[in-house]
């Protein structure tokens, strides 16, 4: 029978008398009310990156709800693992004298980092710089911000405006961001928002040279670059924050999801030194934004406790070393008659994209392809014309090949 539940990014008139009900995880596995089995290819929504059913990170938030469950950290307060949490990730980030603003999730972390950006020009005498550049097929959550720079139009279509001085480039394109800050007028242009490796738009890694090639223009005008990390953050890209496989400098970074590997919700902007400085070194100048439950000390308890395992285990360090055996894996698909393409080689990250004509004869075939994959034990995503696959970091050899080969399967079956 249906609940009251309303899903979300759901077709709630297919679902709503046929909810799948997760009922348990235990690293790559987690297992449905009725005692079914599957193995999780896409770590959730691409967050379980040290794998599910975790003691150490329950016990670290239950003891945490147990001392101090929580207490708001709005001008002097604040609480020991939030504190804690900050200075980990400023320690971790690729920046120099990095702040931490903490959020409950990515969506918030974007709001967060398109205001930061804002009222730091304007702080610096540019009050005229609010505009923000993304990229086509770019997907930075649902929240104001999100929604109004949204490069998947699906995801913008039929909301109204939520952010009209924004605008979209190709995402493969260095050039056509520069075009597009000298047509805006650079005076006028605020950020460019970026995702490392494009996510939920279809799994894209950048053209060579793309990522430092971006960051350079945007410092040529002036604009700030802000990496979104949220899906390529903690492991998922083999770094901690995805954007040191380039070895770049953004002057902002967004993170959620792998950051408590989705134990509990949490998210957040790392911010450069040079982009606090007017906020921490000028008194008055207080940056007027932030929520009830930014630092929530359980939520940071959980974080600081996932980080532990990255490091103890050397799971981010696997994100990378697993990225061929991922590639292999799915490599043979790419010579079934139904996949335009396969899409992987680039830490635990991959998709698998059907051929235009398929989509074109049966619409549903990605939805089908995903069910009966999940006939066969394997929980996939969908993703416009692609299926992802982005595991636990803890996954082994022999379980990427039961994904491969759970895919071959379902795309002969359909
Ligand atoms: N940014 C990226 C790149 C994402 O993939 C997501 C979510 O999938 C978000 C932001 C939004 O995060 P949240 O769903 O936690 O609001």
């Amino acid at each position: 029978m249906g609940s009251a539940l309303w899903h979300p990014f759901s077709d709630m008139a297919a679902v709503r008398e046929d909810e799948f009900v997760l009922e348990r995880g235990e690293d790559v596995w987690v297992y449905d009310t009725h005692g079914n089995r599957y193995l999780d290819a896409t770590a959730a929504l691409w967050y379980a990156n040290v794998g599910h059913g975790r003691q150490e990170i329950a016990d670290a938030a239950a003891g945490q709800l147990r001392t101090l469950a929580g207490y708001s950290i709005f001008g002097d307060f604040t609480n020991t693992p939030a504190r804690d949490l900050a200075n980990r990730l400023a320690g971790l980030a690729p920046m120099p004298d990095a702040k931490v603003f903490l959020t409950t999730g990515g969506g918030e972390a974007i709001d967060s980092a398109v205001k930061i950006a804002r009222r730091y020009h304007d702080a610096q005498g540019e009050p005229g710089r609010v505009h923000v550049i993304s990229r086509a097929q770019s997907y930075h959550g649902t929240n104001g911000v999100g929604t109004g720079v949204a490069g998947i139009e699906a995801n913008r279509a039929g909301f109204g405006e939520f952010l009209p001085s924004s605008s979209r480039v190709p995402y493969d394109s260095v050039d056509a961001l520069r075009d597009e800050i000298l047509r805006v007028g650079p005076e006028r242009v605020a950020a460019f928002l970026f995702e490392p490796v494009v996510g939920a738009g279809g799994v894209l890694p950048p053209p060579e040279g793309y990522v430092r090639g971006v960051i350079d223009v945007c410092h040529e005008f002036g604009v700030l670059a802000i990496a979104d990390a949220v899906i390529c953050g903690f492991g998922r890209l083999g770094t901690w924050f995805g954007v040191e496989r380039w070895d770049a400098e953004p002057d902002l970074i967004t993170f959620a999801k792998g950051v408590t590997s989705g134990y509990l919700p949490l998210g957040g902007v790392v911010a450069h030194g040079r982009v606090a400085e007017p906020f921490w070194e000028r008194r008055g100048n207080t940056l007027r934004h932030g929520a009830t439950y930014s630092g929530h000390p359980a939520c940071c308890a959980a974080a600081l406790a996932n980080i532990a395992i990255l490091d103890r285990e050397r799971l981010v360090e696997r994100g990378r070393i697993m990225e061929t055996v991922l590639a292999d894996a799915l490599a043979p698909l790419a010579r079934h008659p139904l996949v335009a393409e396969v899409r992987a080689g680039l830490g635990l990250l991959g998709a698998v994209e059907l051929k235009a004509e398929v989509l074109e004869t049966l619409p549903s075939a990605i939805a089908d392809l995903a069910l009966l994959v999940r006939q066969r034990g394997v929980l996939l995503r969908t993703l416009g014309k692609a299926l992802a696959v982005s595991p636990p970091l803890t996954i082994q050899a022999e379980q990427l090949q039961e994904i491969g080969l759970a895919l071959a399967v379902g795309l002969d079956e359909l």
